[in-house]
């Protein structure tokens, strides 16, 4: 056989295929046009998934008539004065394939007004072919129609699902279109029903408000922090409002809807302690980057992104929405103590959660067992106006008290050392600054084949704490230092229970977080233990002074508030 070269048509096809996945992706190029072009209203019309035919329309500057050959030939842009380097360029999709692509694999029609023309074209584009622009009446801005899509490339149409999921996967772009350019007022109709309108008026709530819900949106709460390396915005969902899955979560770097799982498990982690395991936020994150520090070349639709620094990434993201959800949440009202029908502790039961042990655990989903579902309702005071605790002594060894001047608060001294602990081992972690105990002698912990070979794997990730290791034979380890916090912990045990929930947890993206969930566990004073006044002051001004977290890492409560109130109403004071 000798060697051919395709057909140039042939050719074109499957590029076509290459760019333009599916209805939905015609969409996103139209629309990411009419955006290009400067549209302040963009409607997309549909019949049958956008099979059956696809229409965008656009208010925006129009392509002249002598210009609209130009604008359906392959690698035709007119954005690349715009743009100052190749990075760019790949990040926008500035490509000047989207056109070419869709002609190629369809039928199309435009219709075209530029901006101080008087009137419109339309041209037809099938087989490649191009009629001549035919003077029309049309209003300022570019309409274009996409038929019999994927006609042309079978092998594309065995791809397509059926018109229903077509469809779902159109809303979703639309509406992360919609999220992406609030400032833009988006019109989506499929099969003559009207499907979502936004206003325009460049209010992120509003378009969240089109979507999900007017209660759904007030209820979100605002995130704007240049705290990290990248600036993040957007809005995430007060603990109380959650979802059963991931698709609450919607991603945008640049003002491109991406995916990319580091982001995201740093937008789930900082719910750590607020949402019950299984449960996800839903959140709405912009995060800007260089572009030089995007990878969009991860996969041909550009959907999926890779971060040159991604550990940048996830604590830009994960400090930005702890942060601003812990200004909104910061102590919570003690429930049962203060009503006459308090009865009895039923029988402490194990959380689910990170190697959590089995004592004192429990007792608090159990006392106040509505922690387990959401936030109580009754949520008071502010990070702002957040008290100076006067630390008074300690409860059977399990409980500090303290007067914060608004009335008397109960510290769960497990919990909340363990919470600081947690959050102190993030921040080391993100600076890659960890507080070292080094060992005179290196302790030797036996370990089975299986969990040398797994502790091996993970190595890079104990070290960034401090857990510097080397393997000793096959069936034992050489500790070579510790993290100091962790410098009375049972270092065997510690790693056992590490081991076996980093195999629970087939998700990489957030081992360090498990680590060091693990490590604050282990580390953290007992409940039990006695604690000496002056442990149990700096123990209250740590919780005050380091952003007084209030949950733990498995979501109980670590502070708890009796308001003033609430003592003089039982002691009969007021009504
Ligand atoms: P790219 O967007 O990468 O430039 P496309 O194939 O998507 O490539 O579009 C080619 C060109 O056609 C654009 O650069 C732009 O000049 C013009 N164009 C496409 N859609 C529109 C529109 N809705 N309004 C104005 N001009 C458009
Ligand atoms: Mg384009």
């Amino acid at each position: 056989m000798s060697i051919k070269v395709l057909p140039a048509e042939i050719a074109a096809r499957i590029a076509a295929g290459e760019v333009i996945e599916r209805p939905a992706s015609v969409i996103k190029e139209l629309v990411e046009n009419s955006i290009d072009a400067g549209s302040t209203e963009i409607s997309i019309q549909v019949e049958l998934g956008g099979l059956s035919w696809i229409r965008v329309t656009d208010n925006g500057c129009g392509i002249s008539p002598d210009e609209i050959d130009l604008a359906f030939h392959r690698h035709a842009t007119s954005k690349l004065a715009t743009v100052e380097d190749l990075s760019s360029i790949s990040t926008f999709g500035f490509r000047g394939e989207a056109l070419a692509s869709i002609a190629a694999a369809s039928k199309v029609t435009l219709v075209t007004r530029p901006t101080g023309s008087d009137s419109a074209f339309l041209a037809n584009i099938e087989n490649g072919q191009i009629s001549p622009p035919q003077q029309v009446g049309a209003s300022l801005g570019t309409s274009i129609l996409v038929e019999s899509l994927f006609s042309t490339i079978p092998a594309r149409l065995k791809f397509i699902k059926s018109y229903q999921a077509e469809g779902s996967r159109i809303l979703s772009t639309v509406e992360h279109l919609a999220l992406a350019n609030s400032h833009v007022k988006f019109t989506y109709t499929a099969d003559n029903k009207n499907k979502l309108v936004t206003s325009g008026n460049g209010q992120l709530r509003d378009v969240i408000s089109a979507l999900r819900g007017v209660n759904q949106a007030n209820s979100m709460i605002e995130v704007n922090s240049h705290a990290g390396r990248y600036q993040v915005m957007g809005l995430t969902s007060a603990p109380e409002h959650y979802k059963g899955n991931r698709t609450g979560i919607s991603i945008f770097i640049n003002g491109r809807w991406i995916t990319n799982r580091s982001i995201s498990a740093a937008i789930e982690e900082a719910y750590r302690g607020l949402l019950m395991q299984g449960n996800y936020p839903i959140s709405v994150i912009f995060l800007e980057i260089p572009s030089t520090e995007v990878d969009v070349n991860v996969h041909p639709n550009k959907r999926e992104v890779r971060l040159v620094n991604e550990n940048d990434g996830f604590s830009s993201v994960h400090r930005a929405i702890r942060e601003a959800i812990l200004k909104q949440y910061p102590v919570i009202e003690a429930h049962g103590i203060a009503i006459n029908s308090y009865t009895a502790v039923p029988e402490a039961s194990n959380q689910p959660g990170f190697g959590f042990p089995a004592n004192l655990d429990g007792t608090y989903a159990s006392r106040f067992p509505e922690r387990d579902e959401q936030i109580p309702d009754t949520i008071v005071g502010s990070s702002t106006n957040f008290p100076h605790l006067e630390m008074i002594g300690q409860i059977a060894n399990m409980f500090l008290v303290a007067d914060g001047g608004d009335g008397m608060y109960l510290i769960d001294q497990h919990s909340a050392h363990e919470s600081l602990l947690y959050y102190r081992l993030l921040g080391q972690w993100e600076l890659k600054a960890p507080e070292i105990q080094p060992m005179l002698q290196p302790i030797v912990v036996d370990l089975t084949p299986e969990q040398m070979d797994v502790i091996s794997s993970y190595s890079n990730s104990f070290e960034r704490y401090g857990l510097n290791f080397e393997a000793f034979g096959n069936d034992s380890l050489l500790i070579r230092s510790i993290p100091l916090v962790g410098r009375s912990m049972d270092i065997k045990k510690f790693i056992n229970e590490t081991l076996q929930s980093l195999a629970r947890n087939t998700d990489l993206t957030d081992t360090h977080a498990n680590i060091a969930a693990s490590l604050a566990c282990h580390s953290a004073i007992r409940a039990g233990q006695k604690l000496s006044i002056s442990e149990i002051q700096a123990l209250g001004n740590a919780l005050v002074n380091e952003g007084n977290p209030n949950h733990c890492p498995h979501g109980r409560p670590t502070l708890l508030r009796i308001s003033l109130q609430s003592l003089e109403k039982e002691f009969g004071r007021i009504q």
